[in-house]
């Protein structure tokens, strides 16, 4: 079976890409704060870190103050369950990503984590569970080989949250571990999964990390596999190795395979990777009985697959292909990624929210990076704690669900 529904991707100009309007009205209501004109251009023109952080900061509070009350109206609510992304800890002083323009906070990271567990465990609404999207540590360690005691020190802190973790796989696990390792480690949360009775199809093979999981009626949670296509974490003398160094090299000539530099398509990096044509055909089942079934379904992936809403760099390699399978059903509303470090969202013509969470490891500890989603029959409310942004995501009309 064949999965070529789109052979170009072509986004129409209407959607509605609200984090670029956030930002600009963000901006524009602290020039307002500080007395007029003060905040010349944008963000980006403060170079210099502390004043970039400071004013970040400032825009986070903001952010909280202008929604006040929005997000409280519990009358309907069905459940909740938590998102945090890019934790990438490793006990090292702060330093910077590779462009040298963001700070990153490899030992705080540890503590935003504990704040952000703290938080879930006191919500009055408890969460049902935690969708960590991968990079739980950061590749220094291996480097360092420290990957299995911070790998220890991060899943010890995760103990102490009170409900399930669902760990999805990102490059910076198999900088520090192979496939082999990850599969018989804990981060392997396929033991949560729930399986359809009767419909062996909507089984995943072993040949990827994916599953699906149910945590509310008609709810359904798909955590994909964005490194089955891939070059990092496998074998360098196997076919699958070979085989996904070919499409690397067809797409990325440069002798560096994670620059993108004249890419035209600059998704194909090394630190990426794709979903298989299996997988593929798996989701498009599991996605087919959800249709059937008349479910809402939520997807979690380390690699986002929305151009609108992500860096293009940060996109997995066939993200069309992913597109395609779950624009051919109706029952998808969200899709979950990290990855990005700088967060995005867009709402596509087809009714999907994707959602970049903003990565802890570039967090300052002034602030924070995680989030609760409240489910409600007509649509999902983000509470962003932090840098993470509050989100209003209404079904579309034909998704809402009678209850
Ligand atoms: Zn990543």
């Amino acid at each position: 079976m064949s999965f070529r529904y789109r052979t170009s991707f072509d986004p129409p100009h209407h959607f509605r890409c609200r984090f670029r309007f956030l930002r600009k009205s963000q901006e524009a209501a602290l020039s307002a704060l500080l007395g007029g004109g003060a905040l010349a251009g944008s963000l980006e023109a403060f170079a210099e870190e502390p004043a970039r952080v400071y004013l970040e900061t400032c825009l986070e509070v903001m952010a909280d103050k202008a929604n006040p009350g929005t997000l409280t109206d519990n009358s309907e609510r069905l459940f909740s369950f938590g998102v945090i992304a890019d934790i990438q800890y490793a006990d090292l002083e702060d330093g910077y990503n590779f462009q040298g323009s963001r700070r990153r906070y490899y030992r705080h990271s540890l503590v935003h984590l504990q704040g952000a567990i703290e938080d879930w465990n006191k919500e009055s609404s408890m969460p049902c569970c935690v969708l960590q999207l991968g990079d739980i540590i950061d590749g220094y360690n291996a480097q360092y080989k420290t990957s299995e005691k911070s790998l220890e020190v991060v899943m010890n802190t995760f103990k102490m949250l009170k409900v399930p973790v669902h760990h999805t796989w990102g490059n910076h696990e198999f900088y520090n571990f192979n496939r082999d390792y990850l599969t018989r480690s804990k981060l392997n949360t396929r033991f949560l999964e729930d399986r359809i009775v009767d419909h062996p199809e909507t089984i995943p093979s072993e040949n990827y990390y994916a599953y699906h999981f149910v945590p509310f009626p008609k709810f359904r949670f798909i955590l994909l596999d964005a490194y089955d296509l891939s070059v990092l974490g496998v074998d360098q003398s196997s076919p699958k190795y070979q085989q996904c160094m070919k499409i690397l090299r067809e797409h990325n000539p440069n002798t560096e395979l994670n620059s993108p530099q004249g890419l035209s398509e600059p998704q194909f990096v090394q630190f990426n990777g794709g979903f298989s044509q299996e997988q593929l055909n798996w989701l498009n089942e599991v996605l087919a009985f959800s249709d059937t079934n008349q479910e809402k379904v939520v997807i979690v992936s380390h690699l986002p697959i929305y151009p609108e809403a992500s860096d293009s760099v940060c996109l997995a390699w066939n993200y069309r292909d992913a597109l395609g399978v779950i624009w051919s059903h109706k029952c998808v509303v969200c899709f979950f990624a990290g990855h990005t470090h700088d967060g995005g969202y867009c709402e596509d013509h087809f009714g999907v929210h994707h959602v970049n969470l903003e990565g802890v490891i570039e967090t300052a500890p002034v602030s924070q990076a995680f989030g609760t989603v409240h489910v409600y029959p007509d649509k999902m409310v983000l509470k962003g704690r932090g840098r993470v942004p509050d989100r209003i995501m209404n079904y579309k009309k034909e998704k809402a669900l009678n209850f």
